[in-house]
């Protein structure tokens, strides 16, 4: 019998399995819900309008124009948090981190650590899947110009702290950015009741250890063009961080 069969129905596996299937439900539950938000009206109208003008590289697309939830492993050890969809990328292609640069330099990172099973992610049926990873956002809507104001940041925050509820035995949270980085922050200390103190810095490649829930938190610069294409962010120190977090984790799961 090989090992995987020896837990066949006993009460582990039940409770493993189940604990699995009530994420999924919960996770369904939740993307609905994000799916038909209207929270924000500015973002609203400006992501049907982007879908409707689009851009003349995609003209031919059919837009998605609505909120995006996150996807990944329900199991997920490690989350992800971006700032926002794209306009032209995930706004188009239904999917955060697809179909964009910034999307080019994750999955390519996370292929290169093996929780990704391909290093591109360009539409929502391009096969790709994570393997240990949940990717999510701290906004859901595609923001003018990158920039969501504060109100929309906190309008959106409460489905980070259900996400983070759901995905409860993740061990590492990995903001991108300093606005995911503030969103982490807020969506820890709502979603398992404590106060981060003395509070975190946003410094890229630093990482936090939150005694009270045994998680970690790991910080970089968001992959966004005007970081990579400036210098700001090299692939040499992003794919330090995914080297890090690997190391330390990955052979602990
Ligand atoms: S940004 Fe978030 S809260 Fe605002 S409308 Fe979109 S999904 Fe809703």
């Amino acid at each position: 019998m090989r090992a995987a069969d020896r837990t066949k129905d006993t009460p582990l596996k039940n409770e493993i399995m189940g604990s699995h299937e009530t994420k999924i439900r919960e996770l369904e539950r939740l993307n609905q819900e994000i799916l038909s938000c209207m929270q924000c009206p500015r973002l609203i109208n400006y992501i049907r309008y982007v879908s409707k003008k689009k851009t003349k590289r995609f003209a031919k697309w059919v837009y998605w124009g609505r909120p995006l939830h996150g996807f990944g492993d329900p199991d997920a050890w490690l989350i992800i948090i971006g700032l926002a969809p794209a306009a032209h990328g995930g706004n188009r292609t239904g999917r955060m981190f697809t179909g964009d640069s910034s999307g080019d330099w994750l999955i390519r990172a996370l292929y290169e650590v093996r929780i990704a099973n391909q290093p591109y992610s360009i539409s929502r049926d391009d096969g790709l899947t994570l393997n240990g990873a949940y990717i999510t956002a701290a906004v859901r809507c595609a923001p003018p110009k990158n920039r969501p104001l504060s109100g929309e940041i906190r309008n959106c925050l409460r489905y980070l702290i259900q996400e983070f509820r759901i995905l409860r035995n993740a061990k590492v949270y990995l903001a991108l950015g300093k606005i995911a980085f503030n969103s982490t922050i807020w969506a820890l200390e709502e979603a398992f009741g404590i106060e981060i103190r003395p509070r975190p810095k946003f410094r890229h490649h630093a990482r936090y250890f939150i005694e009270d829930i045994n998680k970690w938190l790991y910080v970089s610069y968001h992959p966004s063009r005007q970081n990579t294409q400036t210098g700001r962010l090299s692939w040499d120190m992003w794919i330090e961080v995914f080297k890090d977090v690997c190391k330390n984790f990955v052979e602990k799961q």
